[in-house]
């Protein structure tokens, strides 16, 4: 069960309501977000809510059976609009774009990303300063000073940045330099990190696990929501499965299935997805055609020399026909919503 209080409830009336759901059997969790306080209350007992919904201070009240409860399309049927400032948004019913480079390499390299970027209408931009590398021997990125660097360069251009933390003590550091807390999949069920993400007044995008459900996708979404902050992205990137031929399954089935489930945008990542350059732009449009609310990929001006994931890239002509093409095919899929 979810309880939205309404503002300006007393402490009073708050104690009464928890205590009445208390009496039911059900255990109740304070939630205070950004955008408003919660009762959560789990339970099993079948119970009516008419007998509590018309208690003073209840704003909303509904019964969801969900694991995940916050982030479930039960609790909230209005899709979750990601506000990045500067007329820049991650939504239903609009096609984000994001593109960078898998790490953020040197001056030179931000500057021209951001001029491939600039040139091409794409306002968000990816990168890695803290990179989690399967070897230990290979580069692990350029760290805070990368970021700060990329961030007063971005800024000027009016470009918005979305880049991998992997430990709770980055979080305050990252803090004036980041518009999008990245959680790779490698960190997916880092409990401790969302548990901390949950307090940053900044959107977060959640990369599914490499072993992970939809489900579990979902419950890590809670953890943020419920540590207090709303906003928040879901990232489909593929999946580890038996299949060798390439570097991850993209799940596309992934994707109508967490817009049918969650009020949450939906972002597909098509370059760690398939892994395989030439295959990227088609795996892309799939996931625009899949009702996807924006794609991710990584571009570089010399793929071949990109410090990581350079088989995966595109360079700045395909990126630039990529962004064409996913705007086209967007258009398309809208005319097709509609029938
Ligand atoms: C990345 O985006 O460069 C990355 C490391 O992604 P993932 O966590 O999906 O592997
Ligand atoms: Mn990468």
């Amino acid at each position: 069960m979810i309880i939205q209080l309404k503002e300006g409830i007393s402490e009073v009336q708050k104690s009464s309501l928890i205590e009445e759901v208390n009496q039911i059997g059900y255990k109740v969790t304070e939630v205070k977000t950004q955008l408003g306080d919660y009762l959560i209350g789990i339970g099993k007992k079948d119970f009516d809510i008419r007998k509590i919904g018309h208690k003073e201070g209840i704003k909303d009240i509904h019964i969801v059976s969900d694991e995940y409860k916050l982030v479930s399309k039960k609790w909230k049927a209005k899709p979750t609009t990601i506000d990045l400032g500067d007329g820049v948004y991650i939504k239903d019913g609009d096609m984000a774009i994001i593109a960078g480079p898998c790490s953020i390499e040197s001056e030179e390299q931000i500057r021209k990303v951001i001029g491939h970027l600039h040139a091409n209408g794409i306002r968000m931009m990816r990168g890695g300063v803290f990179k989690p590398r399967t070897s230990p021997y290979a580069f692990r990125g350029m760290g805070i000073d990368g970021l700060k660097l990329w961030y007063n360069i971005a800024k000027e251009a009016g470009i918005k940045i979305v880049t991998e933390v992997m430990q709770v003590s980055q979080i305050d550091d990252m803090y004036p330099y980041t518009d999008i807390y990245q959680v790779g999949a490698r960190n997916t069920q880092n409990f401790n990190l969302l548990d901390e993400l949950g307090k940053v007044d900044k959107a977060v995008m959640i990369k599914r696990g490499i072993s992970g459900t939809i489900e579990e996708l979902l419950q890590s979404a809670e953890y943020v929501f419920s540590g207090g902050n709303e906003k928040l992205i879901l990232c489909e990137r593929g999946i580890r499965t038996y299949e060798k031929a390439s570097r991850n399954t993209l799940d596309l089935n992934a994707v109508p299935i967490l817009k049918a489930k969650s009020h949450l945008p939906v972002i597909v990542d098509p370059s760690h997805g398939i892994g395989i350059r030439e295959y990227v732009p088609q795996m892309a449009l799939a996931g625009v055609m899949a009702g996807a609310d924006g794609i991710i990929y990584e571009t570089h001006e010399i793929p071949e020399k990109a410090y990581s994931d350079g088989q995966q890239t595109l360079d700045f002509s395909q990126s630039a026909l990529l962004a064409d093409w996913i705007r086209k095919t967007f258009a398309m899929r809208k005319t097709f919503d509609l029938l």
